[in-house]
């Protein structure tokens, strides 16, 4: 029986590492990032392809244990789709309970409200340039608490003018604060910053701040 028990709270995990976050509010802070595997959408600029398959089975008191081996306090639960792994929301559930201070990244595609609130999740909406636009699960928003941070990733012109849209649409700058981002190789940093200056859009530019120190090298 209680290896019954043990299998109901393991998780398919891609990778555990200690890097630097380079994204949201928590950018530039060394962080742990746990990626688990599985997405089942496919954005035409995904860097992280290789945790859509693969990766091997923990149950989350080893996960916490690896964190903890880490000694740093911040903790990034992404993959692939985090939440696309139902017991995802046991391991940030711990996490939180632990102490830590825990963030969720999610392609905005799956229902977020089973997630403890103390997380801060981070919620893509996917433009139409990502190919993936039409998985954007729109009742996310009215559970988003300015804890919260809501993500465009921009890979043109037309994918900020469509982004512009939804600000207004849904009233996202009210809810939480939301971050515009250059697709890597796509859209220069510059461009993206110059329009969002000219139109005084009020939203947070970022870059991803890991992609500059160490490029597109995994576990970084
Ligand atoms: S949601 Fe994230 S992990 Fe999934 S395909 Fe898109 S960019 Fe890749």
């Amino acid at each position: 029986m209680a290896s019954d028990a043990a299998a109901t709270e393991r998780l398919k995990l891609s990778e555990i590492f200690l890097s630097l976050q380079g994204e949201a509010r928590s950018a530039g802070l060394p962080t742990v990032f746990v990626r688990l595997t599985g997405c089942p959408l496919r954005c035409t600029y995904c860097d992280t392809a290789y945790a859509f398959y693969g990766g091997e089975w923990s149950d989350i008191d080893a996960i916490l244990e690896r964190v903890r081996g880490f000694g740093v306090k911040d903790v990034c639960v992404t993959g692939g789709e985090p939440l696309a792994q139902k017991r995802c929301v046991q391991l940030l559930d711990r996490l939180v309970d632990a102490g830590y201070r825990v963030s969720l990244e999610t392609s905005g595609a799956l229902d977020i409200s089973p997630v403890d609130t103390r997380v801060s999740r981070v919620l893509d909406i996917k433009t139409p340039d990502s190919g993936e636009s039409g998985r954007n699960l729109w009742s996310n928003i009215e559970h988003l608490t300015p804890h919260d941070q809501i993500k465009f990733v921009i890979c043109s012109r037309a994918d900020y003018d469509w982004a512009k849209t939804q600000l207004d649409a849904h009233g996202l700058p009210g809810r939480c604060e939301v971050l515009f981002s250059p697709s890597y190789g796509q859209v220069a940093p510059r461009e993206l910053a110059d329009w969002i200056v000219a139109d005084r859009l009020p939203v947070r530019f970022q870059m991803q701040l890991h992609k500059q120190l160490w490029g597109e090298e995994q576990g970084r």
